[in-house]
């Protein structure tokens, strides 16, 4: 008896570890190295080769509690992160409550976007090494709850640069522009195709120095702050996103990233 109660709780906890193979913090990517039993996750996976190794680079959605993820043949436990909130005042009643015709257009804009960011392109490969877009200071970081007059919104899943409207902003890493527009809340926008699922976007520019379809290398100027769109002030919004999951910026400027990335692989499915 006593047995047969200790095999139930192995093959609970068997269970349990087989519903969650791999662990990660929201925004955060995982790199998961690739063998004979798994040598594809999905179609759309990024797939990095490392000194004869394939790994294969996740993101971890963003999620404010703990919670588990399934995609596809796999599954992430999400561990819950305390990220702080953020609370900005807009005083601009037109710009918290939209009008008909404002709503209409931001719709249609988020639209653009989603569309755009469906592109997958695979003849060039990212680099996961990137470089600041612009010098300034961090106002806020990926993750934040937000607030808009005391009213809780979406979290903020983007990083805040604050510079003075002017300040040059650059490509962090090679791409392609897909997508330029003047948006009701980013304002000047654009976003940057780094190729297989890797997209970055910059709002709220003063100006766009580039255009649809240009190549841009790492360092090549994008445009300039500025304050378009809904802004308190002056700043780059920078967002990430791998496979459509908005992820922290931030993460992608740490020295040697991705070597980082595969030190700490998961191998555990
Ligand atoms: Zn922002």
């Amino acid at each position: 008896m006593k047995n047969k109660i200790k095999k139930i709780i192995f093959i609970f906890f068997l269970s349990i570890n087989l519903q969650a193979d791999l662990i990660g913090i929201p925004g955060e990517i995982i790199a998961i190295k690739l063998n004979e039993k798994i040598n594809k996750l999905h179609d759309n996976d990024l797939v990095i080769n490392f000194n004869g190794n394939e790994y294969a680079i996740l993101p971890v959605p963003y999620s404010a509690n703990d919670t588990v993820i399934k995609k596809g043949s796999y599954s992430i436990k999400v561990k819950k992160k305390d990220f702080g909130e953020s609370r900005i005042t807009i005083t601009n009643p037109s710009m918290v409550d939209l009008s008909k015709s404002d709503s209409d257009r931001a719709y249609k804009e988020s639209l653009l976007i989603k569309k755009a960011l469906n592109t997958f392109t695979t003849n060039i490969s990212p680099s996961l090494n990137f470089i600041s877009p612009v010098e300034g200071i961090i106002s806020s970081r990926y993750g934040k709850k937000r607030f808009i007059n005391d009213k809780p919104r979406s979290p903020h899943l983007a990083l805040d640069i604050a510079a003075s409207e002017g300040t040059t902003i650059i490509a962090p890493s090679s791409g392609r522009i897909i997508l330029v527009g003047d948006f009701f809340y980013s304002g000047k926008y654009i976003m940057l195709d780094h190729g297989k699922g890797l997209i970055s976007s910059y709002s709220h520019m003063s100006e766009i120095l580039v255009s649809i379809d240009s190549i841009v290398k790492k360092g090549d100027i994008l445009g300039k702050v500025g304050s378009t769109g809904r802004v308190t002030g002056p700043h780059l919004h920078w967002s990430v996103y791998l496979n459509k999951e908005r992820i922290n910026p931030e993460s992608l400027l740490k020295r040697n990233y991705l070597d980082l990335l595969l030190k700490a692989s998961q191998d555990s499915i």
